[in-house]
């Protein structure tokens, strides 16, 4: 049988790519270092339920994506979000409604990638540190020294601090993902025995400390008896912060949310930080996506596009178009 194609990474861009890849009757063997599927639009399982961490919802303006919305809709994998939005300015807490269609994963954002996922070969828990090829066939090497192949192509879905790092072979490549800086975000989970008293449930800031809050009840089907909440430094200050420990990062968020919000926020039954390290691109790029045809190597992910969950899947369609054409 044939050598199938490696794909390193199970966040959207490589599940999107492994889809049509799988669809076009190409085997595939995907790779993630995590547990499961999703990488930054992963849900966090906690003893306040399943939490947003990372992305928080998504739009849509291509109408590649449109169209792949609705078939993720019809299957029950995402819904639409309409929260009460506000947003913050000069401590001024105001209501921002808008006209925009947002969307989020159902019952959990990892719904989706799980749903892309669905039984393909993929090994978790396994960090790939070097991907070779010998004379005809690629191999992958693992944290742990174990070797994975015969591949016939290697799709790199990866933020691109990680996919330099694996792109060696194609210096090309390993140095247009060496060039793109990626920001950090802290992102803070409190969560409330009592519900808060106000009607917020999203707020776009524009603070020294804080990014976004969003009230996690407010998405449809999401579970836990806490009223939790999600909230994220911005970039900068995240930077600032890097090597803040968890305990200050929550105290200070927490203090920065308690200011912002219009009622009183009392001691969270429940807290939990996370640091993005690779949150987003510093500025967006238009190369879609990487490749090296002649090599059989690709890059894709949302550093290649926008930065944002949309422009992460149209990469990984962008990855898997150009591996079919060079077949
Ligand atoms: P990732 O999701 O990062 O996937 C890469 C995968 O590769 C991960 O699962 C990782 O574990 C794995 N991996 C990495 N290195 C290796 C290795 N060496 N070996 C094996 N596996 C490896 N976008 C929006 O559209 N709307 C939002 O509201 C939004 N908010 C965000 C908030 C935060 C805090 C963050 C962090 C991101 C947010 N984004 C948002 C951006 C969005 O999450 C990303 O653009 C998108 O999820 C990126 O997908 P990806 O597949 O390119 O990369
Ligand atoms: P979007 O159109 O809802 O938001 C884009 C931006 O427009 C917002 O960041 C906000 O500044 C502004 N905005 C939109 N609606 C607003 C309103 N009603 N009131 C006030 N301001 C409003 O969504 P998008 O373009 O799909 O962007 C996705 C979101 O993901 C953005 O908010 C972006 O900041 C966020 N994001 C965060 C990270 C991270 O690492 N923290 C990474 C990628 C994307």
């Amino acid at each position: 049988s044939k050598a199938p194609i490696a794909i390193i990474g199970t966040g959207i861009a490589g599940l999107s790519a492994a889809r049509t890849l799988h669809d076009a009757g190409q085997p595939v063997h995907l790779f993630d270092k995590s547990r499961g599927s999703g990488g930054r639009m992963a849900s966090k399982r906690s003893d306040a339920g399943s939490l947003d961490l990372g992305a928080q919802y998504f739009t849509a303006r291509d109408r590649r994506f449109t169209d792949a919305l609705r078939q993720w809709h019809a299957e029950g994998w995402v819904d639409q979000w309409a929260p009460n939005l506000y947003q913050a300015r000069d401590g001024q807490l105001t209501p921002s409604a808008d006209e925009q269609v947002r969307w989020v994963g159902k019952p959990t954002m990892s719904a989706i990638t799980r749903g892309l996922l669905g039984d393909l070969p993929v090994t978790f828990s396994c960090r790939i540190t070097e991907v070779f090829r010998g004379e005809q066939f690629w191999t992958l090497v693992d944290a742990s020294g174990a070797s994975h192949g015969p591949f016939s192509q290697v799709v790199v879905a990866v933020p691109a601090p990680q996919a330099a790092a694996l792109l060696p072979s194609a210096p090309k490549l390993a140095a247009v993902a060496a060039s793109v800086a990626m920001e950090p975000t802290w992102a803070v989970s409190l969560g409330f025995a009592t519900p808060l008293s106000t009607q917020l449930e999203g707020c776009f800031v524009q603070d020294d400390a804080l990014d976004w809050v969003a009230r996690n009840r407010s998405k449809p089907g999401r579970d836990g008896g806490l009223d939790t909440w999600v909230l994220h430094g911005t970039s900068n200050w995240s930077r600032q912060h890097l090597d803040l420990s968890k305990e200050a990062v929550i105290e200070r968020l927490h203090g920065a949310f308690a200011e912002l919000i219009d009622c009183v926020v009392p001691a969270p039954e429940f807290t939990l930080a996370h640091r993005w390290l690779y949150a987003r691109p510093a500025q967006a790029h238009e190369w879609t996506a990487l490749a090296d045809a002649r090599l059989g190597l690709y890059a894709c992910g949302d550093w290649c596009l926008s930065g944002r969950v949309e422009g992460a899947w149209l990469s990984g369609q962008e990855a898997a178009r150009r591996l079919l054409e060079n077949l």
